[in-house]
């Protein structure tokens, strides 16, 4: 019996370049419905300890979904019926394609409740992982996981929407412009972003960058530009995220004391 599928499959792979033959072969060799459940019933429960998926608390039942398609396009994809254990054995050889398709559902589904979950996403989908930084930061911090934020903020820098300004409360670059912050949703003082950027040595240093038209341009709108960097207010870019800090009454006087005795 096996023998002669051998044989059929390689009559099928000679005559390949006709398409009427291959599509009728591929039509014979699909498995069907029930099928599709029953591979997909049993390959879950044989990858679950495989892949060490019981560590994250994640069952058969849970990942039978996922496997149904993929055991459906193999399935569609060749010519000969494909068995349980071929199916096994491509699945653990692409096995992190697989497991990022679970740290997928699981951030989707909102499952990330654990070190073990929060610490398999980012190992295996840290590009995700970094995205949703907003949503896994909260987790992290209620079951105070230290270590877990730290590679967060890391992978927020690398693959999430890192601003210029980090957050004095969460730490992660993650102050918009309207002062709150994406990752922690804290509403923020200037006072505290200017402590945060170095408000005060960052004027001073401006003196020497620009010209003195442009000190005198900020002293008279009386607010600068942050992106990374102090900015007079012409020097605005819209394309990025700028947070607008305006100048207290004594920074005015400073910076007019300061260009006053810098040009003589
Ligand atoms: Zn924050």
């Amino acid at each position: 019996m096996p023998r002669k599928r051998k044989n059929e499959g390689e009559k099928i792979k000679q005559n390949g370049e006709k398409p009427k033959r291959k599509g009728r072969k591929k039509s014979k060799a699909r498995l069907s419905e029930v099928e599709i459940e029953s591979y997909a019933d049993e390959i879950s429960r044989q990858l679950v300890p495989m892949l060490g998926l019981d560590i994250i608390e994640v069952d058969a039942s849970s990942i039978k979904g996922l496997v149904s398609e993929i055991v459906a396009a193999i399935a569609e994809s060749r010519v000969t019926k494909p068995t349980i254990n071929s199916i096994v054995k491509k699945m653990i050889a692409s096995k992190n394609n697989f497991m990022k398709a679970i740290a997928s559902t699981l951030i989707s589904s909102n499952e990330v409740n654990s070190r073990e979950r929060l610490e398999f996403l980012i190992s295996y989908a840290p590009e995700l992982a970094g995205k949703a930084s907003p949503i896994l930061y909260k987790t992290a911090k209620k079951l105070n996981l230290q270590d877990v934020i730290e590679d967060l903020r890391h992978l927020w820098n690398l693959y999430g929407r890192p601003t210029p300004v980090r957050c004095p409360r969460c730490g992660f670059n993650s102050v918009m412009p309207d002062l709150t912050c994406i990752v922690c949703n804290a509403t923020l003082s200037e006072k505290e972003i200017k402590d945060e950027i170095g408000f005060n040595e960052l004027l001073n240093n401006i003196v020497s960058t620009y010209n003195r038209e442009v000190i005198y341009e900020i002293i008279h709108a009386g607010y600068v530009v942050f992106d990374g960097e102090l900015k007079p207010p012409s020097m605005a870019n819209n394309d990025s995220i700028e947070i607008i800090l305006h100048l207290s009454r004594e920074e005015r006087e400073a910076l007019k004391k300061t260009i006053e005795s810098y040009k003589q």
